[in-house]
């Protein structure tokens, strides 16, 4: 879908962002109460709208209706009592302690709301990935202009219809469309710009936020790696792989996108992932392409893309382990795992965002260690092992945005975790109380208490005293 961006909605974009520049001014002022107000509003709207985002999702890229529950409507209900519990906490000013020649002084930081914040969303998970940065700029007392994606139009008209119905446009607003309208937006002077999706476009989001001097929040992708030793418990791993990449289709941010396992276990883990994948998405023996717990490629351009990946690799020698089936008409590509594959292999050098899963062996985890910091920093990172040594290893070795041991993709979920990446995986954090900080300045505050500031005896002129002084208080630093 391209939309036309014509002289009228330009001019309808830049009203509504004038009217929020307004309404920005107003709520530096607002109290938790107020914004605790708007955040049930929310939250009653999600409610009432669980049924049509289930539906859009499914006209979107056939997702199952359970899974948009879990995936998208939980831990949305989640953010925002969170924050409902915490907004009085994260608003309250915080004292700092004085060094000696601040006495007769109260210093504090003040989280004011940045303003008009600008929210950019990806497909993937649409409902969430727009809401959740709004539930953190409701929190910090910011306006908020939302852009979801066009590549699940059905759930962004839903969202649209749900935040009309559920806000004035002068606080929250949404704007449906592609790159047209986004670029539109980019181009007004925005207090902060949340943007979630790739790193190429993270780049030219940031360049243009550069023209205002904009903060941003950059949620972005990457290759996720998972390390797999031989301690291991790998019917526990494989079960949590399964889920971890294979829900939503393998189009989640933080899906392992490649695995690296210890030589010795690689042929037993496959078969526990195989096994695992029968069970969970062909456990009526009617094949997976009939199983209504798997969800689709989300559009043709996507399902090329990914089927170009696999041809590439199996050119250049990789092997099927699990898997390989595809339907181009239904945009289905089964669960697939890959052998024999090579760092050269265009798999290995994107980030693969679909179900396909690569497994790569090493002897040593040195080398394992080494494929993944000569990469870009990912942005989840997961260590499956039993082995306390080895898991401290990769973890003090690596750096990512971040991950789980034993476990897969759950840190997202987690209210007191931030979320995000680190450079190419992303800039600043989200969630819960990193969120509200993303969303609010921290303002630096002196107030001078007893009336007399010993700072000024250090006034000009510099005499000898002034000098003997100064010399002197050195040492008390
Ligand atoms: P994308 O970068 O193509 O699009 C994201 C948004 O940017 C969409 O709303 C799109 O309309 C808009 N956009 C597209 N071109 C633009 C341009 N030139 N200027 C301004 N805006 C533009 O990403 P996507 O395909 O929707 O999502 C997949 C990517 O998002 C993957 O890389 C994935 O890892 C990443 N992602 C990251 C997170 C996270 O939290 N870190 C979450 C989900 C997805």
């Amino acid at each position: 879908m391209t939309t036309t961006v014509t002289e009228n909605n330009v001019d309808k974009i830049k009203a509504v962002f004038q009217a929020q520049q307004q309404t920005a001014i107003r709520l530096r002022t607002s109290t938790a109460s107020e914004r605790i107000s708007k955040l049930k509003l929310l939250l009653s709207a999600i409610q009432k709208y669980e049924a049509e985002f289930q539906e859009a999702l499914y006209q979107d890229f056939k997702k199952n209706r359970t899974e948009t529950t879990l995936t998208e409507i939980v831990p949305l209900q989640s953010e925002i009592k969170h924050a409902i519990s915490q907004i009085k906490r994260w608003m309250r000013p915080q004292s700092v302690s004085n060094p000696i020649h601040y006495l007769g002084t109260r210093a504090y930081v003040q989280y004011e709301p940045k303003g008009v914040s600008l929210i950019i969303s990806p497909w993937n998970y649409p409902v969430s990935l727009t809401l959740s940065p709004l539930v953190s700029a409701i929190a910090a007392g910011c306006t908020a202009i939302l852009k979801p994606s066009e590549l699940t139009p059905h759930t962004s008209a839903a969202l649209g219809k749900m935040v009309k119905e559920t806000f004035d446009e002068s606080e929250v607003a949404l704007f449906e469309g592609d790159v047209n309208v986004s670029m539109a937006l980019l181009d007004l002077p925005f207090n902060h710009i949340f943007f979630t999706g790739s790193p190429a476009i993270g780049k030219i989001v940031m360049r243009a936020a550069a023209n205002h001097l904009t903060s941003v929040t950059l949620e972005l992708g990457g290759k996720s790696p998972a390390f797999i030793d031989e301690t291991a418990d790998l019917q526990d791993t494989a079960e949590k792989l399964v889920w971890g990449k294979f829900v939503n289709n393998g189009q989640t941010c933080i899906a392992p996108d490649y695995l690296l396992v210890k030589e010795s276990v690689q042929q037993p883990l496959i078969e526990h992932i195989e096994k695992q994948i029968e069970k969970v998405y062909n456990a009526d023996k009617r094949g997976i392409e009939k199983s209504d717990s798997y969800c689709r490629v989300v559009n043709q351009r996507h399902f090329t893309r990914l089927q170009k990946l696999m041809e590439d690799a199996l050119l250049k020698g990789a092997t099927i382990a699990v898997g390989g089936k595809v339907n181009a008409e239904d945009r289905f590509i089964a669960p697939t795992l890959l052998t024999e594959v090579k760092t050269d292999m265009a798999i290995m050098q994107e980030e693969i965002f679909g179900p396909l899963l690569p497994v790569l062996t090493y002897q040593k985890v040195e080398q394992a260690i080494d494929l993944v910091n000569r990469g870009e920093k990912p942005l989840a990172l997961y260590v499956f092992s039993k082995n306390k040594n080895m898991i401290e290893q990769v973890m003090s070795q690596t750096t990512a945005g971040g991950g789980c041991v034993n476990e897969c993709l759950l840190h997202i979920g987690h209210p007191d975790l931030p979320f995000g990446g680190v450079n190419n995986s992303g800039i600043g954090k989200s969630h819960g109380h990193f969120g509200f900080l993303e969303f609010s300045n921290a303002r630096a505050v002196l107030k001078q208490r007893v009336g007399f500031t010993g700072f000024k005896l250090f006034y000009p002129p510099y005499t000898d005293k002034v000098k003997n002084l100064v010399d002197r208080f050195k040492k008390f630093l």
